[in-house]
This record gives C-alpha cells, sequence and structure tokens, in this order.
C-alpha cells in the first residue's frame, strides 16, 4: 500500500525513532507544533481511530500505554494526546497515529 507511515514502520523512509517493538513505533514529527512532540503509529495499517473496533483494540491501548511511556522518559509531566480523525478534524496522513504535543502552555478548545 502507497501509506506515508506504513513506508516509515517498514524503515523504507527514515524517520527519528523514540521507541519501536514489533508492532508499534514512535518517532519525531517532521513539523513539530511543540517543543515536544512525537507520533505513536502501529506497523500494522489502521487508517484512523474510526478504524479501531474489538479485534485491534488491545494494539490501540498499547499505542496509548507507550505514548504514556516515551512522554515520561522524555520528561513531560503533561501533555496533550491528539488523534485527528478524517479531513475536516486535519488528518493528513490516513495511517492511524496518535500525536504527543508538550512543553509549552497549550489552550481549550483547539482550533
Ligand atoms: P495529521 O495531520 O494529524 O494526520 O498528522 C500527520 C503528521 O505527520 C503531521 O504532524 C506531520 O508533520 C507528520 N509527518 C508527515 N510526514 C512525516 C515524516 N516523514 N516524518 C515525521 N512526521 C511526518
Ligand atoms: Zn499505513
Amino acid at each position: 500500500m502507497d501509506c506515508l507511515f506504513c513506508k516509515i514502520a517498514a524503515g523504507e523512509i527514515p524517520s527519528s525513532k523514540v521507541y519501536e517493538d514489533e508492532v508499534c513505533l514512535a518517532f519525531a514529527d517532521i513539523d513539530p507544533q511543540a517543543p515536544t512532540h512525537f507520533l505513536v503509529i502501529p506497523k500494522a495499517h489502521i487508517g484512523s481511530v474510526a478504524e479501531i473496533n474489538a479485534e485491534n483494540a488491545g494494539l490501540a491501548g498499547h499505542l496509548l500505554q507507550i505514548a504514556a511511556q516515551v512522554a515520561r522518559e522524555q520528561g513531560l509531566e503533561s501533555y496533550r494526546v491528539v488523534s485527528n480523525t478524517g479531513a475536516q478534524a486535519g488528518q493528513s496522513v490516513p495511517h492511524l497515529h496518535f500525536h504527543v504535543l508538550g512543553g509549552r502552555d497549550m489552550t481549550w478548545p483547539p482550533g
């Protein structure tokens, strides 16, 4: 499949990895929106949060576990986990990813 994050997961496109295991990868966002900004993705292709179901919910939970672990390792006590789902919400890469952003004050609601 012609998917940017599948290629990053396969190592075909380089990334600044901060964590990797058999099923997931975390790497620095190429266009950081906060002092710390990394993405956590499954290695298997899942399109977005909208495709999380009973079969892959364990993997989705694992991605959040890793988001918390890497945030802790990076010294973040406060951070935001975001997964833009669909074009109207700003999703630009159609492969599930959790953004983890921290290191600055944040506002609510998001834009
Ligand atoms: P979204 O727009 O929510 O789908 O998030 C996609 C994110 O992927 C954006 O924050 C981009 O900056 C990031 N991104 C795009 N290409 C790369 C890449 N090659 N390496 C790391 N991050 C990327
Ligand atoms: Zn993919």
